[in-house]
């Protein structure tokens, strides 16, 4: 069997949060919730998870705010890190991948491609390891 993966997703809004938390353990992965910012890089690192999922408009510090404390880190340059935004437009995802983001998902999030994503991201990480 292998380990389970970790994934850690900040979203400030409950119901965006608790229906990612539900989609993703679904699909078999352990789940560790942050409800803002500061607690998503307090909880990065006392749990190192193998993924983050980070809202961009989250209070305390927003989503660049953490990816850029995130990448601060030499233990933590390599991991996997996707921006949520509200908004699909284009030029957005253009800003999410300029801002060191590996991936942007799009609100309302589509599952499948999530899913995608976050295999994409995790084979990836193990290959390059
Ligand atoms: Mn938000």
């Amino acid at each position: 069997m292998a380990e389970t993966k970790k994934i850690l997703i900040a979203e400030d809004d409950p119901a965006s949060r608790e229906l990612l938390l539900e989609v993703l353990e679904s699909l078999g992965y352990e789940v560790i919730p942050a409800c803002n910012g500061a607690e998503a890089l307090q909880k990065v690192s006392e749990t190192c998870p193998d993924l983050v999922l980070l809202d961009i408009q989250m209070p305390i510090l927003d989503g660049f705010a953490v990816l850029r404390q995130i990448r601060q880190d030499p233990r933590l340059a390599a991991l996997p890190v996707m921006a949520l935004t509200a908004y699909a437009m284009k030029e957005d995802q253009g800003r999410m991948l300029l801002a060191g983001f590996d991936a942007h998902i799009a609100k309302p999030i589509d599952v499948t491609g999530l899913r995608l994503q976050i295999e994409h991201y995790l084979r990836t990480k193990v290959n390059g390891r």
